[in-house]
């Protein structure tokens, strides 16, 4: 761990790096997340119908996305918007990956929903407004499944890595961090993408690091840049909203990348995976500098 930030987070000793214990690799459906290989995650924001699902994961899939994502259960802000079609959702994921072999990530919400969701899903999405429900965060101690842990928007990754360490004290130590935009003054983008914290992150903790670039801006113009930007500062993977027909999703479709963006996001992506490559080398090096390798 960075000497920097020894002291402040050394408390969170399940979650935080040390020389035997560096990095925390995932298994999910037949995929590793922390491993070599950067994982890209996507799918719309809700599942909407099966035709919806079924095409996006195709789709995705196509370009190279190794897990679909997909909210069955919505945490809305607003109570008229559309909530999600819960364990109908669920299986509607279920014929997804049972068509593509992509793994599943979604929501709960509920700690009473985690032995349901857990039936369907590879990765259990944990959402920024849930990140300090310390009922669901204990509901999935016990839970065989990893836990996609995302960082609510007025937390700091102290905040971020209490929460992780509370899920791992709790039995479950496959947890995968993700930024997904913090909030600031600035209003022209729907969050600000934190992007020090992929570096920070990854200095003091052995758990994976993705990045959402869908809600850290909350525009489809800008997610691919974002995506760039975590990939070249050596982040795992991302979680990004994909949809057949943005502009008529029914959630999140301003954010949300056609099958052709997100094609073209993910061919663009190729010379900052080069980079990432050789920042790990160095990385690498660093620690063995350090004694730590
Ligand atoms: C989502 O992934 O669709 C979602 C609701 O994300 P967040 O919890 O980051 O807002
Ligand atoms: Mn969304």
């Amino acid at each position: 761990m960075d000497s920097q930030w020894n002291g402040q987070f050394s408390r969170y000793d399940r979650v935080t790096r040390t020389g035997e214990h560096n990095r925390t690799v995932i298994q999910a459906g037949g995929g590793e997340i922390g491993g070599d290989e950067f994982i890209v995650m996507a799918g719309p924001c809700a599942v909407e119908s099966e035709r919806q699902l079924l095409e996006t994961a195709e789709a995705v899939a196509a370009a190279g996305a190794r897990i679909l994502r997909g909210g069955a259960y919505k945490p809305r802000s607003s109570p008229y918007s559309f909530q999600g079609l819960a364990e109908d959702g669920l299986k509607i994921l279920e014929k997804a990956r049972a068509a593509t072999g992509l793994a599943i990530v979604t929501e709960v919400m509920a700690p009473e929903d985690v032995a349901l969701v857990a039936e369907y899903a590879d990765i259990m999405q944990v959402g920024m407004r849930s990140m300090e429900n310390y009922s669901l965060l204990e509901a999935l101690g016990p839970c065989q499944r990893p836990v996609l842990l995302k960082r609510g928007a007025g937390a700091r990754l102290e905040d971020l890595l209490q929460s992780a360490q509370i899920i791992a004290e709790n039995g479950n130590p496959n947890i995968i961090l993700c930024e997904r935009g913090i909030r600031t003054f600035e209003t022209t983008t729907r969050n600000t993408l934190d992007i020090s914290a992929v570096p920070i992150l990854k200095a003091v903790s052995h758990l994976p690091v993705i990045v959402d670039p869908s809600h850290a801006c909350g525009v489809r113009s800008l997610v691919p840049a974002l995506a760039r930007a975590a990939t070249a500062i050596g982040a795992d993977g991302l979680l990004v909203e994909v949809h057949p027909c943005p502009d008529e999703a029914l959630s999140d479709g301003m954010q949300s990348l056609s099958f052709d963006q997100f094609r073209a996001m993910m061919s663009d992506l190729q010379p900052y995976l080069a980079i990432r490559e050789s920042r790990r080398a160095v990385v690498a090096e660093l620690l063995v500098a350090q004694g730590e390798g």
